[in-house]
């Protein structure tokens, strides 16, 4: 089984719940949408990226594909990580292969949730869950509708239970409609244990710091929910 991989690092999560958690990370190579606030590093998708010793900024360069062996190899190279960021891209796509990865730490998948039959092959596997809710906004592609219809029942294929942590992460802008939002989490509510508002710093849509509090405190009545940017952005690291 081969998977393409743009590179394979160790870092701390910059986002979401487990902000700050040491993690391998595994970035996969292609995504299913095109999202206007995008900023996955676009590199050679020929080869991987492996930085053996974290934050050294020194890269082994392997051809892809890569074999599950390879990159459970280079995980493992790696001592004391919460887990293992799945990543992309969107990791979903590879599925099959994650199916057979054998790690000693957790796997975190970080997902668009917007492939469901996919989710199915690989919702025993994974211990974490941050998964993206896209608003009408910023989506690009198709019909809305059942874009959020798959994002449902992602989140319901991938839902906390007790052997797995499950929240959602929205990405809010300058656009980004309250109403919105709070009728999104309303249909995962019973799938996720917190949500995660995160304002978009790359771009100037940034939300003002009252619509985002306001929108926090009208969540709070229903979930916890926090406010964290990307945190690896300020600090600079991978
Ligand atoms: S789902 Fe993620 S990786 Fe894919 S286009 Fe959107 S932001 Fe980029």
């Amino acid at each position: 089984m081969f998977a393409p991989v743009s590179e394979i690092f160790c870092s701390v999560q910059g986002e979401g719940a487990y902000v700050g958690a040491r993690q391998a990370f595994v970035r996969f190579v292609g995504c299913n949408l095109n999202c206007s606030y995008c900023d996955t590093p676009q590199g050679d998708e020929n080869y991987c990226r492996f930085e053996k010793d974290p934050g050294s900024d020194v890269f082994e360069s392997l051809p892809n594909p890569l074999t599950v062996d390879m990159v459970e190899d280079m995980v493992r190279s790696y001592k004391n990580i919460h887990s293992v960021s799945l990543t992309g891209g969107e990791p979903l796509l590879h599925a099959d292969f994650i199916s057979r990865l054998r790690t000693s730490a957790p796997l975190y998948l970080e997902s668009n949730m917007t492939l469901p039959q996919m989710a199915k092959k690989i919702k025993d596997r994974v211990s974490y869950v941050a998964g993206d809710v896209k608003l009408m906004e910023e989506f690009e592609g198709e019909d809305f509708e059942s874009h959020l219809d798959r994002t449902i029942e992602c989140f319901r294929i991938l839902k906390t239970t007790n052997k797995r942590d499950c929240f959602c992460k929205i990405v809010v802008t300058a656009d980004t409609v309250a109403d919105d939002v709070i009728g999104i989490v309303d249909t995962i509510l019973n799938y996720v244990s917190s949500a995660v508002l995160q304002p978009v710093t790359s771009s100037q849509k940034t939300a003002s710091t009252k619509f985002l509090l306001d929108l926090q405190e009208s969540l709070l009545d229903k979930i916890d929910t926090r406010i964290i940017p990307q945190t690896h952005r300020m600090w600079g690291c991978l």
